[in-house]
């Protein structure tokens, strides 16, 4: 077996996309940030047991989401990543994986001309620990927060929801679909896109947004804007963007999956209701899935997410994963 020495030497990239005076070999990577950009930076654990089993996640899958989860948070600042960096904290049984792990990163990294520049390598006695550092940079000074949200605005999301949920259930044998519907839905499990390509488009309009995404279902991440904006949403359930393959479930459970599953890695966002129509054809003529699906009101007191059915209107709570939570 080979040590953790000839391990970083075996996942040490070759070449960079980018300027960097010093990689992996000393004790920290060192590059110049092109002046007067501000610099995005962020950081992402998965945890076996927690956010991943070996029997739902391959070691390749498991490289590539870690780092998608990061990218998708660029993504929701209307970045663009440069650097990523990645401790690891090895089971022996994930150690023998351990290049397959960084092929599932470098795949993702290469295909946005990311460069790895350091990270950490120990052993953990049991589960499996994968921690992904992400730098990026504001191309042009314009960063989209979440707090930016105001009444009048639509709503919109990219994508499609729910299906990482579904793709999860049918891995654990809680779901069965037909074939080619579960083979999507898995994958749309295990390797998601980060939408780094919305981003793109989001940036070149010239008005403002509020940004987020949806690694931990609509409900939780919508009530984020919501209190960070102090306003409150309201999400019409007849207009929740829902793929091909997602029609196949029971409505209810569709619900619950878009609302409380997570991991769909698509962004959601606030803008101005002038410019709603405008986004949309932006999308369309790049061949991107944009759909309103509710809009910002008056906070009125508590900020708070509701979701209108039929001619009723239920305030929805935030559930989703939430760790340390009794
Ligand atoms: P130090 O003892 O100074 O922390 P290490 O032996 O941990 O040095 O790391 C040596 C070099 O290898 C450093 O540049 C570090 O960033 C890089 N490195 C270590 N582990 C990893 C890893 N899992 N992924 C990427 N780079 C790593
Ligand atoms: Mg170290």
């Amino acid at each position: 077996m080979e040590d953790e020495f000839s391990f970083i030497r075996s996942i040490t990239p070759k070449k960079h996309n980018h300027q960097i005076t010093m990689g992996i070999g000393d004790d920290a990577a060192r590059y110049r940030p092109q002046s007067g950009k501000d610099q995005l930076i962020c950081t992402d654990t998965m945890v076996e047991g927690v956010h991943f089993l070996r029997e739902t996640m391959s070691p390749y899958a498991v490289g590539w989401k870690a780092l998608a989860s990061n990218l998708s948070d660029i993504a929701a600042m209307g970045g663009v990543p440069d650097f990523y960096l990645v401790s690891a904290a090895f089971s022996e049984e994930w150690f023998a994986d351990g290049k397959e792990v960084y092929r599932g990163m470098a795949d993702l990294a290469n295909h946005y001309h990311l460069d790895l520049i350091g990270g950490d390598t120990v052993s953990s006695p049991e589960a499996f620990v994968l921690s992904v550092t992400v730098i990026g940079h504001a191309p042009d000074k314009r960063t989209f927060l979440r707090r930016e949200a105001k009444p009048g605005d639509i709503l919109m999301v990219t994508g499609t929801l729910g299906d990482s949920a579904a793709g999860l259930s049918i891995l654990q044998k809680k779901l069965s679909v037909d074939k080619k519907n579960m083979d999507y839905l898995v994958r749309r499990h295990q390797l998601p896109k980060p939408r780094l390509d919305a981003a793109e488009l989001i940036r070149r309009l010239p008005c403002r947004a509020a940004l987020n995404d949806i690694s931990d279902g609509l409900a939780s991440e919508s009530s984020e804007i919501a209190e960070a904006s102090h306003v409150s949403l309201v999400i019409d359930r007849d207009q929740l963007p829902v793929s091909q393959a997602l029609l196949e479930i029971d409505q209810e459970q569709r619900l619950n999956f878009i609302l409380y599953g997570g991991e769909d890695y698509q962004l959601l966002m606030a803008v101005p209701r002038e410019a709603a129509e405008h986004y949309r054809d932006v999308f369309a003529e790049n061949h991107l899935l944009l759909s309103p699906i509710g809009e910002v009101v008056d906070a009125e007191g508590e900020p708070g997410v509701f979701l209108k059915e039929a001619d009723q209107i239920r305030r929805l709570t935030k559930s989703g994963y939430n760790h340390f939570r009794k």
